[in-house]
């Protein structure tokens, strides 16, 4: 008996349309209706696909990366320096804007967007992370979270409602609904629990969700590492097709061989012609390896929170800046690397602002792996159009291994 009391877990994987082809089914906004989001798939290599999506005006070619913007900005980067090194789809969170500085605070301002003065796109989360793993004292209920801001004390209450209504204030271009991440190991009723919550929480925030035709709304698959878990509730949520779909709840503590499969199974069994979002991953090993099972957007705070303390992500491994091995480097920080920080400067003089606290270095560092990341992705996708995905991803391996530093630690 299915556990989620839908569909059958031993179903086939989905069927993928030919590259190209149109997708099928109507879908939210479909025909003459203004659409939020648009994705098609470009190319193929096993379970792997480039795609194009189409959002606020802009064209993101995926696998994407996003970075993140917690409080409308990326730590230290402004916008420009963004764009230049070619995003146009950032992350920013809800839970942070919500405790401060507010969301009728950022209307009057005139929306996210206006505010930070971004044109690319923006995807928000729904706050529940944080609200749970920030908030002392939060509780949870079949309503919604209630917590206390973790700057102020002031009480909040998140509902899958509020949830949506809030990123619709900030202009969000790609909303998240509340949802129930359980850290791993987590027991199976427990899973099979939440899996049921963030449905019916879904099926809130789908009548909650006013403006189809300005934010596109995900829908978020949970399930842990129970596999008919994960299928079950990727089919259900596949039937509402929505514009997008989210693998969560991953990357919790969970082994990354573990992660890796769970989202490449989730992936296989959710729509083919809909974008595919695994949350907050990760390293750039995850990032190759989940691209190789068909996940098309990633977001992670990892490449911009090491840049801060000084780790940076290099094709040959990652550097620990402060290190006395590179205190008279005349050389760039990584020689393959085309960034504004690799062209202009050495590691010795990156290791000197680090370690003089100058703000100088939390920028340069942080556009380095950025940058690192874009190219990577780049990389990725151009494996994928080629058919060399196994052939790309043993030499970023072996690539990844030579200076001796290898994950994050
Ligand atoms: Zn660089």
């Amino acid at each position: 008996m299915d556990p989620l009391t839908i569909g059958s877990a031993q179903e086939e994987p989905a069927q993928e349309p030919a590259p190209g082809e149109p997708p099928h089914g109507p879908g939210p906004g479909a025909g003459s209706e203004p659409r939020p989001l648009r994705f098609t798939v470009a190319s193929r290599c096993g379970p792997a696909r480039t795609g194009l999506l189409q959002v606020r005006g802009q064209q993101i070619r995926t696998p994407a990366f996003m970075p993140v913007g917690t409080r409308a900005a990326v730590k230290g980067v402004e916008p420009e320096a963004l764009e230049r090194m070619g995003y146009r789809l950032i992350l920013a969170n809800t839970y942070h804007l919500l405790v401060r500085p507010g969301p009728e605070f950022i209307r009057q301002l005139g929306g996210l967007h206006r505010f930070m003065s971004w044109d690319g796109a923006i995807l928000t989360d729904s706050g529940g992370f944080q609200a749970f793993s920030l908030s002392g004292l939060s509780r949870i209920s079949e309503e919604g979270v209630e917590f206390r801001s973790h700057l102020d004390g002031s009480r909040h209450r998140l509902t899958p409602e509020r949830t949506v209504e809030v990123q619709e204030i900030y202009g969000s271009d790609v909303i998240m609904p509340l949802d129930v991440c359980l850290g791993l190991p987590a027991s199976r009723e427990a899973l099979i629990e939440a899996v049921q919550r963030t449905t019916r929480w879904l099926a809130r925030s789908v009548a909650a969700w006013r403006e189809q035709d300005r934010h596109a709304l995900f829908g978020i698959v949970q399930g842990g590492t129970e596999e008919d878990l994960r299928i079950a509730h990727a089919q259900q949520l596949a039937e509402l097709d929505l514009p997008g779909y989210a693998v969560g709840g991953l990357s919790v503590g969970e082994k990354n061989e573990e992660m890796h499969a769970v989202a490449g199974l989730t992936a296989s069994h959710l729509p083919p012609h809909r974008p595919r979002y695994l949350m907050g991953v990760g390293t750039p090993e995850d990032l190759v390896a989940c691209a190789r099972q068909g996940i098309d957007l990633f977001d992670c705070v990892l490449p911009t929170r090491t840049a801060r303390t000084g780790r940076l992500c290099t094709r040959f491994g990652d550097v620990i800046i402060k290190n006395a091995r590179h205190a008279a480097d005349p050389g760039p920080l990584d020689p393959s690397c085309s960034c504004e920080t690799c062209r202009r400067y050495s590691r010795a003089y990156l290791r000197h602002l680090f370690l003089n606290r100058d703000p100088l270095a939390v920028r340069l560092h942080t556009v380095h792996n950025l940058s690192y990341y874009a190219t990577l992705m780049e990389e990725i996708r151009r494996a994928i159009e080629q058919g060399e995905v196994e052939r790309f991803l043993a030499r970023f391996r072996e690539d990844r291994s030579r200076w001796g530093v290898r994950k994050k630690g």
